[in-house]
């Protein structure tokens, strides 16, 4: 098969075959899961602090294989980031979710995870111009999040790309800040609309001396530079109060809502507009 060709050094373990072979099956499976409608997208709101007032949502895709049940992104988007799915099923997101975001009444954002490997690709801003003009998605709702491995992989191509979408008027997150091996020097280089605190530290504000120090910090330096600062993975009414204490701008977690289907957030959507 095509996807082999990067395996050159093969090791004759037949307990390592049956995992390949395992995993093998599951891109299969996912290839066609993509294909036949397997698949679906979650949204989680995200709220602006002082008020809890709604702006847009996260799309998280899922994924129910006939038998297996749910299977987590954390499995299968690094398999399919791996085997080159990735492409397709980010394709698939990417036009479900602007498609979606297109019927709302409500001009609420939309933020959408592209993997590293979509990042390789050279027409990445064709491909979600395409997605736009055929959704009638307005680019000022399309936010794209990042992660520092998409950009470590090649840094000027990725400077390009995110050059080119945000001329398209698209927004650019990054996204698990503070996770990566130069956050800092990634921030310098880049010119990103926001940046995504990571779940890790937000959860232990109140448990964590040194994580509480830190989320202050990177909300000093969001302020500082000009960058908008989301705190992902709120779970409690403390952490809301301090991050709100700490002029955080945006809140995403459990506290707020679950990713869950659109259906659940019809009112938010289709309602009387909150701000
Ligand atoms: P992420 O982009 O950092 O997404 C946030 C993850 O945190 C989601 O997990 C979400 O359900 C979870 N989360 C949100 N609020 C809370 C909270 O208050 N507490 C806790 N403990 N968790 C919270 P999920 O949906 O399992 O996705 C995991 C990862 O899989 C994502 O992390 C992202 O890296 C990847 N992923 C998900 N959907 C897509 C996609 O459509 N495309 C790509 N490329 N990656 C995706
Ligand atoms: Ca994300
Ligand atoms: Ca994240
Ligand atoms: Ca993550």
């Amino acid at each position: 098969a095509k996807a082999e060709g990067r395996n050159t050094h093969r090791i004759f373990d037949p307990a390592m075959d049956e995992a390949e072979a395992g995993r093998r099956d599951i891109g299969r499976e996912l290839r066609r899961a993509i294909a036949e409608g397997g698949l679906d997208l979650h949204f989680q709101p995200q709220v602006r602090a002082t008020t809890g007032a709604v702006l847009g949502f996260e799309a998280l895709v899922r994924w129910t294989h006939p038998s297996r049940g749910s299977i987590p992104p954390s499995t299968f988007i690094p398999l399919a980031e791996e085997t080159g799915t990735i492409v397709t099923l980010g394709e698939w997101v990417l036009r479900t979710a602007c498609s979606e975001a297109a019927r709302w009444a409500n001009p609420l954002k939309i933020a959408v995870n592209l993997s590293p490997r979509q990042f390789q690709q050279e027409d990445l801003p064709d491909l979600i111009l395409g997605i736009l003009t055929e959704t009638g998605l307005s680019p000022a709702r399309l936010e794209i999040e990042v992660t520092e491995t998409a950009i470590f992989a090649d840094m000027s191509r990725a400077l390009s790309l995110i050059r080119r979408l945000k001329a398209l008027g698209i927004s650019i997150a990054m996204d698990d800040f503070g996770t990566g091996y130069s956050s800092l020097a990634t921030l310098q280089a880049f010119p990103f609309d926001k940046i995504k605190i990571d779940r890790s530290f937000v959860g232990q504000v109140g448990s964590s001396p040194q994580a509480a120090v830190i989320v202050r910090t990177v909300l000093g330096l969001g302020r500082n530079l000009g960058i908008g600062v989301v705190a992902e993975g709120v779970e409690t009414a403390d952490q809301r109060d301090f991050l709100i204490a700490e002029a955080c701008d945006e809140l995403q977690g459990y506290f707020f809502g679950r990713p869950q289907p659109i259906e659940r957030f019809a009112s938010l959507v289709h309602g009387a507009a909150a701000e």
